[in-house]
């Protein structure tokens, strides 16, 4: 008899071990009544994260819920669904998306298919229709292998200019633009209210930003930094990837090191310094604060080489 009940729950207690490992992806950190961090993991995108390997933002209003950034396509979008399940049984009515790197975005035709309207500055849907096959197929074909099966969808009445004001679910927020990030076309959603700022890839928290060859450079992604820093003066800062975070974190951690790239590579491509010699010799004087971040092993040789080389071709 036990044995049969065994061979019963056995079985149950596997598939709720599945579930629970699944929604432990993106952990659901309060940050001010009714508003929310998802955040998701700090290392790369894998099968049981499909490419959520990110942090999102929720707000819940009485109307619904406004979801800050989609996921990376329907997985990525399901993961975020589930975890908001946790807090609330209201829909997402809104998606605001704040880039164009497939996490931001490629979960936006699963929410919109379920009533939910996309929202975003008109540089942002400039780069995700710029970038969305590369997207795409980038998400296909990594760890993850997350095709989303639905197309690709962009807000379709894109917001002009760099500062939007809205009213969701009675709720006011701002959808800011201060210059490239990670991306050209990021963009920070603000609650002037609670001084809360998703701030989306501008700003890494907890691991080392990527500079990647989009279009983006170092030292713009430094000025829009600090663009954003000083107009908004956040009481907390909801980032990219990362934990929730004070200003003071944000500086140290973004901001810093982006001036720290600019003032060590910039003077070394300038005075035509061999790559390879510069890269070994910046790195090895990498701040230990700097060093000690998740994924500094594999990106910091890889950011210096990158700003070195930005800096080569002004
Ligand atoms: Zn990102």
């Amino acid at each position: 008899m036990a044995r049969t009940l065994l061979k019963l729950l056995l079985p149950l207690a596997l598939f709720a071990a599945a579930l629970s490992a699944r929604g432990a992806v993106l952990d659901v950190v309060p940050v001010r009544a009714q508003v929310y961090a998802l955040v998701g993991p700090l290392g790369q995108r894998d099968a049981a994260n499909a490419g959520d390997n990110a942090t999102f933002g929720a707000v819940l209003t009485p109307e619904g819920v406004i979801l800050i950034d989609s996921g990376a396509g329907d997985a990525g979008a399901q993961l975020i669904a589930q975890a908001l399940r946790g807090v609330t049984s209201l829909p997402v009515r809104w998606v605001i998306n704040t880039g164009s790197q497939d996490h931001r975005w490629l979960g936006n035709a699963w929410f919109a298919a379920r009533g939910a309207r996309i929202i975003a500055l008109q540089a942002t849907v400039r780069e995700q229709r710029a970038q969305a096959a590369q997207e795409t197929q980038a998400l296909a074909q990594g760890p993850g292998a997350a095709e989303p099966s639905l197309a690709p969808m962009s807000s379709p009445d894109p917001l002009a200019g760099d500062e939007a004001r809205l009213v969701l679910g009675g709720v006011p927020l701002e959808l800011r633009r201060f210059g490239p990030g990670h991306f050209p076309g990021d963009a920070v959603v603000w609650l002037p209210g609670p001084r809360v700022a998703f701030a989306g890839d501008l700003v890494f928290a907890d691991r080392m930003l990527g500079l990647l060859d989009n279009g983006s450079r170092v030292d713009q992604w430094a000025r829009s930094f600090h663009a954003f820093e000083s107009a908004l003066h956040a009481q907390v800062i909801v980032p990219g990837h990362g934990r929730p975070c004070t200003p003071a974190q944000a500086r140290a951690q973004t901001g810093d090191y982006l001036d720290w790239l600019v003032r060590e590579t910039r003077p070394a491509a300038e005075n035509m310094e061999d790559l390879e010699q510069a890269v070994t010799r910046i790195d090895a004087a990498t701040p230990p604060g700097l060093r000690k971040l998740a994924n500094a092993q594999e990106l910091n040789r890889k950011n210096i080489q990158r700003a070195y080389l930005q800096f080569q071709m002004p």
